[in-house]
């Protein structure tokens, strides 16, 4: 048993994205289509901008469609996440999307088809206690980090679906995702293609 307990101290940190030098952003807060369309109501509601770029996507060469399966949020002027308030933190609590709830486990892609859960060494509470941390097993990590695991698992499960589904379209010949594409190439077919979300019955719960 770990004398241990991830609690998060609200400082905001993690709901702001930094930029390298170069002015890209070192990390991503990846979003499911239907997070995305709850998030636009709340901000419609509220009145206030939301600003989402596609993110994990690939290309159907057969239907000529861009099959979108997650977004990220763009995050302007400040910085911070539109829904981030410097008094309360995150104001959409019960409405935040899974990477937040899992977080400060993060998603990192390996690549395309393969996610894993990583701890990510920005939150505040995780630089505290990082000398701590270093030493700990798997086991360790799911006790300190109980629901946030949940969350993660939760995650990546969706994940699974929608890669299983994009197979199985593949399998009925439905779609052809090409695996060996030019950059090039790709970028026209990013102008030229119209879109289609990829989402799954078991994705929605
Ligand atoms: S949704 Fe909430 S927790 Fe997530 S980045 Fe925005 S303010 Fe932070
Ligand atoms: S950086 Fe870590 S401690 Fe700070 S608000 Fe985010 S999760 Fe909580």
């Amino acid at each position: 048993m770990v004398n241990l307990k991830y609690k998060c101290m609200k400082c905001g940190t993690c709901c702001s994205i930094p930029k390298d030098i170069e002015g890209n952003y070192i990390k991503r807060i990846p979003l499911y289509p239907e997070e995305v369309n709850k998030l636009i109501d709340i901000a419609r509601e509220r009145g206030i901008p939301l600003k989402v770029k596609e993110d994990l996507v690939f290309p159907d060469i057969l239907n000529k469609k861009i099959l979108v399966l997650t977004y990220r949020f763009i995050l302007e002027n400040s910085g911070y996440c539109i829904f981030h308030d410097p008094i309360v933190g995150c104001t959409i609590h019960e409405n935040k999307p899974l990477s937040c709830q899992a977080y400060p486990l993060a998603i990192k892609r390996i690549d395309a088809f393969n996610l894993e859960i990583s701890i990510d060494p920005l939150c505040n509470w995780i630089e505290k206690n990082y000398e701590k941390l270093k030493q700990l097993n798997l086991q360790n990590i799911k006790e300190i980090f109980s629901e946030e695991y949940e969350n993660a698992i939760t995650f990546l499960r969706k994940n699974k679906n929608l890669q299983l589904k994009i197979k199985k379209l593949e399998v009925e010949k439905k779609i052809k995702i090409s695996r060996q594409i030019s950059l090039d190439d790709f970028n026209r077919f990013l102008k030229e293609w119209d879109r289609i979300e990829i989402i799954t019955k078991e994705s929605q719960k």
